[in-house]
């Protein structure tokens, strides 16, 4: 049989981020289309030669893109809202303008590409879009690869991915939802599938991660007929049609019914999707998704040579592949000077995942069974079993016994009504309290302290005395405003989840590890890549400085054990509730150690608990419970007394409600400004009946809220919420905010608490 090795879908920002660096100076005016559409070239050109060179078979093209692979395809089918059109630009400015708004025209949705962090923008579509084809991108970089002798299979979304994932337009009729354009939609595919076809391209990969989630029998009966239509062209490429992110359970077999060409599984997610033995699936391509496309360890080459034989008798042709695009991992771990050897050993990012694709392809081929890296004659790790494991630099008997002798009691407090009375008398804080979610806004100064620092241009205590002065100003501001329960404010946090993943063993972090979250804004998650513990408290000093300060009560704030999970990457060697446990434990010695210093009230931050929630709902219970768990681990041995705040950046609880509920914080705060404190409702429906507060004021906005917006929401939130349990506080964190609007905000909460206090005296 033939066998080929292929990835689905590469990095694009360049190993240095060059193409975030050449898109904000053309932001910026420092850079005009043509240069940037030079270094675009440029990357993508170094990207074929490598991938081509390391001996890949056949390269995903088309995924390359400026800002957003969605963007791209809406510009592509010329659904570009009226509101941009417009403005009168250039395609290229246009573009940007969808993507950051542009004076008065505010951006399209950014949102969350199924459970990665990556962010895509969100089509808006109504009863008055067309769809034509109004670009030729994918034709372009076709021809640019095969000018350069390059092969390449244009990626595009596939026409019920994108449908799926867009929104109606605020101009679209009540009823009118994005499927009703499908038809419409399929004829410009079709189009542009025959444009690919004469321009030589031998494949088309089509992409439907949308449907590894749970779909209606409407929305699986709609891909059967797309894929039934879009075979039955006269004209056209052969059908790659990728589903990733988990299994595509009902779609296969349907797709496999169909006459495309080819199927892409993702078998990392869906190790056990059965395979041998579906109808259809006999006469096409397999690409079997073996090599985990979004984490970052080495391949276990090995098993997954077993698992690639058993997959031979599946189909007419096999391709090994990744599981997803890596556009979700870094480009390449040998830059990594500053990685421990052992933990570096372990890794594999883009470049790596390569080679491993390769190497699997050629050992398949030969069929000689014993793995050796050609090149270099040596054994190729992955092997045999416990390939990983011996070589873990960090296996701690300490913490695993301390994990395997947890008893449920450690995640139980105090009953609530317990709590809540030892609280009062503790913090004697008024009805309505008023408080913020941690971060004061993260001044110039503050900035380049840090950066400073790190250039070592200033010393350690130079930078903490600048903290210190920093602290103390945020809280005099708190005190003048009149806020009941205050904050340090977070200046000497980089980010919620480094400076944690700084302070613990276990974890490492990259020098170049950057990973596109949207846009031209890229982020470098930590690893945790061992077994986790706390070597010495990580926030202690900077929240008894603050407590120092004031005669009012100072929040701990600590970021969750999901949420730190969630942007990190994290070891696939044991179930994702065991590494969150460890994490926990390390939170829960940190509470104990903020609470032995007289912090009364702690926050710990859980904004990812939605993210990670299973794309099917059949799976969602397990993991509520062991997100939830180790929650309740961390604060669990707070005394009654202790105040346990959460954080949660979003408003539609939904899925996870009853997850929240179990959390069992003293009080929870949430996203509401914007949905008008619906989700009060929703929560009173399920009988929650600690303390709440949902935001008043919408941080994302520099507009400042006035007191008697305010103190109408709070009058709405009264419906639902006694004072007694009603919390008054903005919606998120005030770090990207400028002082110039939130102080006045601030202020204007403060008052709106006030007269609230006044109407409904409790
Ligand atoms: N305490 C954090 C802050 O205020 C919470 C951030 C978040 O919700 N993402 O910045
Ligand atoms: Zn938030």
């Amino acid at each position: 049989m033939n066998i080929n090795t292929t990835v689905l879908g590469y990095p694009r920002i360049g190993p240095r981020r060059e193409l975030k660096q050449a898109v904000e100076r053309y932001w910026a005016g420092d850079l005009d289309a043509s240069a940037l559409a030079d270094v675009a070239q440029t990357l993508r050109r170094e990207t074929w030669n490598d991938l081509a060179g390391r001996g890949l078979d056949v390269l995903p093209g088309n995924t390359f893109s400026y800002y957003d692979q969605m963007l791209d395809h809406i510009q592509l089918f010329d659904a570009v809202p009226g509101r941009y059109r417009s403005l009168g630009l250039t395609d290229l400015d246009m573009y940007f303008a969808m993507a950051r708004g542009r004076d008065e025209v505010a951006p399209l949705e950014l949102t969350k590409w199924f459970d990665t962090n990556y962010h895509y923008l969100v089509p808006e579509l109504d009863e008055s879009t067309v769809f034509r084809l109004a670009g030729d991108k994918p034709l372009a970089e076709l021809a640019e690869a095969s000018a350069l002798d390059v092969n390449t299979r244009p990626v595009l979304i596939g026409p019920l991915t994108f449908l799926l994932l867009s929104k109606p337009s605020a101009e679209a009729g009540a009823s009118f939802q994005p499927l009703d354009l499908l038809d419409q939609l399929v004829e410009v595919y079709a189009e542009l599938l025959a444009h690919l076809a004469d321009a030589g391209a031998e494949w088309v990969q089509l992409d439907e991660p949308a449907y590894v989630a749970d779909r209606s029998q409407a929305e699986l009966d709609a891909l059967s007929s797309v894929y039934r239509r879009l075979s039955a062209l006269p004209n056209r490429p052969k059908l790659l049609v990728a589903g990733y992110f988990g299994d595509l359970g009902p779609a296969l077999p349907l797709l496999a019914a169909t006459d495309v060409d080819g199927i892409a599984v993702d078998l990392v997610a869906a190790p056990s999707v059965q395979l041998t033995g579906l109808p259809g699936l006999a006469s096409k391509q397999l690409v079997a998704g073996v090599v985990d496309g979004r984490n970052i360890w080495r391949a276990d080459l090995g098993a997954i040579l077993t698992t690639c034989a058993t997959l031979l008798g599946a189909c007419a042709e096999l391709t090994i592949s990744t599981s997803c695009s890596l556009l979700h991992v870094p480009y390449d771990v040998e830059v990594e000077a500053g990685l421990d050897r052992d933990v570096r050993k372990r890794l594999s990012f883009a470049r790596q995942k390569v080679d491993e694709v390769v190497l699997l392809g050629r050992a398949l081929r030969d069929d000689s069974g014993v793995l050796v890296d050609l090149a270099s004659g040596t054994a190729v790790p992955g092997i045999g079993e416990s390939w990983r494991r011996p070589t873990d630099p960090s296996r701690n008997a300490a913490i695993r016994a301390r994990v395997e002798g947890l008893m449920p009691a450690d995640r139980q407090r105090a009953p609530y009504d317990e709590r809540a009375i030892a609280q009062q008398e503790a913090l004697a804080l008024p009805s309505l309290a008023t408080t913020t979610i941690g971060s004061f806004p993260q001044t110039s100064d503050v900035r380049r302290a840090r950066a400073d620092l790190r250039a070592g241009r200033i010393d350690q205590a130079a930078y903490d005395a600048l903290m210190r002065a920093e602290i103390e100003r945020v809280i005099r501001l708190q005190e003048s405003i009149g806020l009941d329960v205050l904050v340090h404010g977070e200046p000497e946090r980089n980010d919620m989840v480094q400076y944690f993943a700084e302070r613990l063993d276990g974890f490492a972090t990259t020098d170049l590890g950057w990973v596109q979250s949207y846009g031209t804004r890229c982020v470098r998650p930590p690893i945790l890549f061992g077994d986790v513990s706390r070597p010495e408290p990580m926030t202690v000093t900077w929240a008894t400085y603050a407590a120092s300060l004031t005669d009012r009560p100072v929040k701990g704030m600590l970021t969750g054990p999901v949420t730190i999970l969630a942007w990190s990457f994290v070891r696939d060697d044991q179930p994702l509730g065991d590494t969150a446990d460890q994490v926990a434990l390390a939170l829960r010695d940190e509470i104990a150690d903020l609470v032995e210093a007289g912090i009364a009230v702690v926050q710990v931050d859980e904004p990812a608990l939605r993210e990670l929630l299973p794309l099917r709902e059949a799976e969602r219970k397990a993991y509520l419970d062991w997100s939830v768990a180790s929650f309740r681990l961390a604060t669990g041995g707070a005394p009654a007394r202790v105040q346990i705040h959460t954080h949660l950046c979003y408003s539609e609880f939904g899925a996870v409600i009853a997850g929240i509920d179990g959390l069992d914080a003293d009080v929870t705060t949430i996203e509401a400004a914007r949905s008008r404190m619906e989700v009060l409702a929703d929560l009173a429906a399920i009988g929650f009946r600690r303390g709440v507060g949902p935001g008043v004021y919408d941080i994302h906005s520099p507009r400042v809220p006035s007191v008697e917006e305010l103190a109408g929401l709070l009058g709405d939130a009264l419906g639902s919420v006694p004072a007694d349990r009603l919390w008054v506080n903005p919606d998120c964190g005030l770090k990207t905010r400028g002082y110039a609007e939130a102080e006045p905000a601030l202020r204007n909460l403060v008052a709106a608490a006030r007269l609230a206090r006044l109407v409904h005296p409790s």
